[in-house]
C-alpha cells in the first residue's frame, strides 16, 4: 500500500494490483480539525490496520472517526470493522443494500477477503447531501454506477472523491439508470474541482470524465441492437438482468429478499449462485436467462 498526500489535508491509500485480488484501488482520507474522514474500506483488516498505523505515527488517532461508504459493493465496506468507534455515513439506499445483499457478497467475492472483515452498517444516512460545517465536507448522492452511489467533496481543498464513477478506461455499469449515470457525471464535471480520485484508477481528469461520458451513450446504443461481440453479448445479459432485477424489487416492495432472488434465479438456470455474476452470465445463453427472469416476474 502506498500513502500519497494531495491538497492540503488529503491523503490517498493506493493498493497495487499485485496486493489485492481485484485490481488497484484506492481509499481516500481527509484530514480534518477534530475528526479523520475516510472514503471508503477497501477489502478487510489487512486494508485498513495500515491506515490506522498511518493515522497513529501522524498522531491523529484522538480525533474522531467518520467512514463514508461510497456504495455498498464489498470491496468498499469490508475494512470498516477496524475503527470500531467511527461514525459510518452513507447514502440511505447504501445501508438497505448492505442488510439485502451483504452476506450473500461475503459468500460470494469471500475469497478476496484481506484479513478480518466484520460487516457494519451505516448509522447515519442521507438522502440528498450531508455536509460537516466544521471541516467544510459533504457527501452527496450521485446515482450512476450504482443507484446508491454518493461522493465526498472536500471543499477547502477542492477535491471530489468519486468511488466508482469514475474509471480508466470505462466505468462499470451496475444499475440499468445508465442516463443518470451519464448525468451525475456531467454534473460532477460542472463542479470543476481541482482533483478527482477513483476508487480504481487513482486520480482522474476532468478528460476522463468525458471519455467515461462518451463510453456510457455507446454502451446505450449497443444494447439497442442485436450484439456484435461476446462482449457485447455479456452486456446486454448483464443489463437484462439489472432490469429485472429492479422490476422485481419495484413489484416486491419491502418484502424483495436479494438472496432469495439470486438463489432462485440462477438455480432455476442450474447455477451455482455463489459463482461471480460473469461466471454466471457466461454460463447461460440470453435467451434462457430472459425467459428465467420472466417466469420468476410472473411469480409475484
Ligand atoms: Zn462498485
Amino acid at each position: 500500500m502506498q500513502a500519497k498526500e494531495i491538497g492540503n489535508r488529503g491523503v490517498m491509500f493506493t493498493f497495487e494490483p499485485q496486493e489485492c485480488p481485484i485490481g488497484g484501488s484506492t481509499v481516500y482520507l481527509i484530514n480534518g480539525k477534530n475528526t479523520i474522514y475516510l472514503c471508503d474500506t477497501h477489502l478487510g483488516s489487512a486494508s485498513t490496520d495500515p491506515i490506522l498505523a498511518y493515522i497513529q505515527e501522524k498522531g491523529w488517532q484522538e480525533k474522531d472517526v467518520v467512514i463514508f461508504f461510497s456504495h455498498s459493493d464489498w470491496d468498499h465496506i469490508w475494512g470498516a470493522g477496524t475503527f470500531p468507534g467511527a461514525t459510518i455515513v452513507s447514502h440511505r439506499q447504501c445501508r438497505q443494500r448492505i442488510v439485502q445483499r451483504g452476506m450473500l457478497e461475503l459468500l460470494r467475492y469471500g475469497e478476496h477477503r484481506q484479513g478480518d472483515v466484520k460487516l457494519r452498517l451505516p448509522s447515519v444516512t442521507f438522502q440528498t447531501s450531508i455536509i460537516f460545517e466544521e471541516d467544510q465536507v459533504e457527501f452527496f448522492h450521485a446515482p450512476g454506477h450504482t443507484p446508491d452511489s454518493a461522493c465526498c467533496r472536500d471543499y477547502q481543498d477542492n477535491v471530489i472523491f468519486v468511488g466508482d464513477l469514475v474509471e480508466r478506461p470505462a466505468p462499470t455499469v451496475s444499475w440499468h439508470d445508465v442516463e443518470s449515470f451519464i448525468e451525475t457525471l456531467e454534473t460532477l464535471k460542472t463542479m470543476g474541482a481541482q482533483a478527482y480520485v477513483s476508487s480504481h484508477s487513482g486520480l482522474v481528469e476532468p478528460d476522463d470524465l468525458s471519455h467515461n461520458i462518451a463510453f456510457l451513450h455507446q454502451y446505450l446504443e449497443t444494447l439497442s441492437r442485436p450484439p456484435r461481440s461476446p462482449q457485447e453479448e455479456i452486456r446486454q445479459k448483464e443489463y437484462t438482468l439489472l432490469m429485472f432485477e429492479d422490476a422485481i424489487r419495484q413489484a416486491q416492495g419491502e418484502k424483495f429478499d436479494y438472496s432469495a432472488f439470486q438463489q432462485e434465479l440462477w438455480q432455476g438456470l442450474d447455477c451455482d449462485y455463489r459463482l461471480t455474476l460473469t461466471e454466471l452470465l457466461n454460463s447461460v445463453e440470453h435467451e434462457e436467462l430472459k425467459t428465467a427472469l420472466e417466469s420468476f416476474l410472473v411469480q409475484y
